[in-house]
């Protein structure tokens, strides 16, 4: 990590109208730790020099959120929200952020202040330096229990064997991403999001800064295992094919195995004619290739779902209420829909 000289204007934007910079705070039932929230983000966010502003994504909280958000932009118009219809998740929250959010460049983060708001401010540097995308790196998971930690470490070997797309260590959602980033993002159209991996997937050029996690100000995680799950599963399954190979490869090696065993009972037979041994392996080898079936079986599943959600094409979420000063989302930047911006030279791909 380099030390960054903080919140000077460097000399590329001197002169030049500030830049804008948009804050996204995905929540779910956060109504307490709002005010302490807002309060330190407007704290940190004022020595930018940015234009500034925060778009919260209320995921169908149930306690007062909407309304301690509506109360929050009345009085500063820096904050505003977009109230989903119902909970959708944190990773379509975010989406719904990505779209709708204005400013040159957003920073994703959480709203239980676990993410600290002064970290911006390296975030900030390394992206006046020319990154376009810049992620937290967690330097300790000790806000988490040994189970939970260890789960977490077991998903990311297993997504590093399995995939193509690596997802640097310790990342987060926590992280900031240029306009050239945001729109690669919006146009990204799956449904079932792991963004950890499609952050990955776009591509630019990141870099990390290391932070400590600090405890949730308010209220509880919201996480629990079933849905720690899914997303693991929704992450191995959108960015590897592996798991549908496996089962082939599995089904294939076991059939082979079967037939030889089958040649080798009737040379046997044959010579020695029948008796009644072999019945215990009889039962085995049923039970055995039915193992393999219904494992193969769910492995397609899983994909097949995914497919099916996929080809449904509904919309990833849904706006129920705007709050404070909303403008439509920005959907595919022209920047990037068209040719590569000319500020940055950018890594090309040589393929
Ligand atoms: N969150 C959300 N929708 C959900 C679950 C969580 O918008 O369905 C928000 C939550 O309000 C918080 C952030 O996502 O701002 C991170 O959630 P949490 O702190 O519960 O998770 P963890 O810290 O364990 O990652
Ligand atoms: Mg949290």
């Amino acid at each position: 990590m380099t030390l960054s000289e903080p919140h000077s204007v460097p000399h590329s934007v001197a002169g030049k109208a500030p830049e804008s910079l948009s804050v996204i705070i995905p929540l779910l039932n956060e109504a307490d730790g709002l005010d302490a929230l807002s309060a330190r983000l407007a704290e940190v966010l004022d020595t930018t020099g940015c234009d500034w502003d925060v778009l919260f994504v209320d995921d169908g909280s149930t306690d007062g959120t909407l309304r301690g958000l509506k109360v929050l932009s009345t009085k500063d118009p820096r904050f505003s929200a977009i109230s989903l219809s119902r909970n959708f998740g944190k990773e379509r929250a975010i989406a719904a952020g990505l779209h709708y959010v204005q400013g040159d460049a957003a920073i994703i983060m959480d709203g239980d202040l676990q993410h600290p708001p002064k970290i911006i401010l390296d975030f900030l540097a390394r992206w006046r330096e020319g990154f376009d995308i810049v992620y937290g790196q967690r330097m300790a998971r000790d806000t988490e229990g040994p189970i939970r930690r260890g789960m977490a470490h077991g998903f990311y070997a297993f997504f590093r064997v399995l995939s193509q797309t690596p997802i640097p260590k310790d990342s987060g959602d926590f992280r900031l991403l240029n306009r050239k980033a945001i729109d690669a993002m919006n146009q990204l159209g799956e449904r079932e999001r792991f963004n950890k991996g499609l952050f990955s997937w776009i591509g630019f050029r990141t870099t990390a800064v290391p932070y400590q996690v600090a405890e949730r100000s308010k209220g509880r995680a919201k996480w629990r295992t079933d849905k720690l799950m899914k997303l693991a599963s929704d992450g191995i399954t959108s960015f590897s094919n592996v798991p549908l190979r496996v089962s082939s490869v599995l089904g294939f090696l076991i059939s082979i195995s079967a037939l030889t065993y089958a040649l080798y009972f009737l040379v046997w037979t044959l010579a020695f004619g029948a008796d009644l041994p072999g019945f215990p392996s009889l039962i085995i080898s049923i039970m055995l290739l039915s193992g393999v079936q219904l494992l193969s079986l769910g492995v397609i599943g899983e994909y097949l779902g995914r497919v099916y959600e996929e080809v449904k094409g509904r919309p990833l979420y849904l706006v129920a209420e705007e709050v404070g000063r909303i403008k439509p989302p920005r959907l595919i930047g022209q920047r990037f829909a068209g040719r590569q911006d000319a500020g940055h030279d950018l890594p090309r791909d040589p393929g």
